[in-house]
């Protein structure tokens, strides 16, 4: 896949979103910003290729720990030239070379702010990206939502949120009673209704919203996409568009111009 560049424009796209892997990417015409890659080296080069990126400044923004978001950073590494930013925690939970990003990073005309979140890792965080006028924001992982992220989020023009489980399928469906109280504690993964509150606190009529990390076994992107949408609807709530990203084909491209 290539990806046309237009000068002054900020590009966001999720490769991948889900429980098996991760990834999502932004760029100008100078730098590529990966946030977490919890996919193989194979997917993202199918996705990003060598010849596309040429000449781009790449760097690599991992949120947690956890394997579906950081698998695939210890190949990338070894055949890019990347630098990679985490919090002290993922970092050293990760065990490998990091960069220590506990405030605002400014890399090219990108600022990166992590946020931290409610999840039963390390130290986890969210991802405020500025570049220009354009704010962009990626929040997956976690059972509960603070004042923080939501002053920190809102009126994001793309708004990048988990919409993890419906909680009635995932009550009555396969998982072991353990794994159904972790994603439902205040440590685990946002239901669609958590995802359609906090959306409502913070979408403006600019923000294009992109739910995340969609669980295969406990929602469907129609669950996810029906709820949060008559949720925005019933209260009023402006938004410009509204998808879900997948597991195989993550997000369309979202172009925002300066
Ligand atoms: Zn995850
Ligand atoms: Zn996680």
């Amino acid at each position: 896949m290539g990806y046309s560049i237009t000068l002054s424009s900020l590009h966001y796209k999720s490769i991948s979103s889900g429980s098996k892997g991760n990834c999502s990417i932004l760029w100008d015409d100078s730098d590529l910003i990966l946030i977490d890659l919890g996919i193989s080296y194979r997917k993202f080069r199918n996705s990003v290729s060598a010849k596309w990126a040429e000449g781009l400044r790449m760097s690599l923004f991992i949120s947690h720990e956890h394997s579906d978001h950081c698998s695939g950073v210890r190949t990338f590494c070894s055949r890019e030239s990347a630098d990679v930013y985490a919090t002290r925690g993922t970092g050293d939970a990760m065990g490998l070379p990091y960069y220590a990003a506990e405030r605002e990073v400014t890399i090219g005309n990108f600022s990166i702010l992590p946020v931290s979140v409610s999840h039963d890792a390390a130290d986890p965080v969210a991802f405020v990206i500025r570049n220009g006028s354009a704010k962009v924001s990626v929040v997956t992982d976690l059972g509960i939502v603070s004042p923080t992220l939501v002053s920190a989020i809102r009126g994001s023009d793309i708004l990048a949120v988990e919409a993890n489980h419906d909680v009635e399928m995932l009550k009555t469906g396969p998982y072991d009673a353990v794994l159904k109280r972790r994603i439902l504690s205040d440590v685990g993964h946002l239901s669609n209704e958590q995802s359609a509150d906090l959306l409502s606190q913070t979408s403006a009529e600019n923000s294009r919203i992109v739910l995340l990390h969609l669980s295969e076994n406990n929602n469907t992107p129609e669950v996810a996409f029906n709820h949060v949408e008559s949720s925005l609807v019933n209260r009023g709530i402006q938004y410009a568009s509204l998808e879900c990203a997948s597991q195989e084909t993550g997000s369309s491209l979202c172009e925002l111009r300066q």
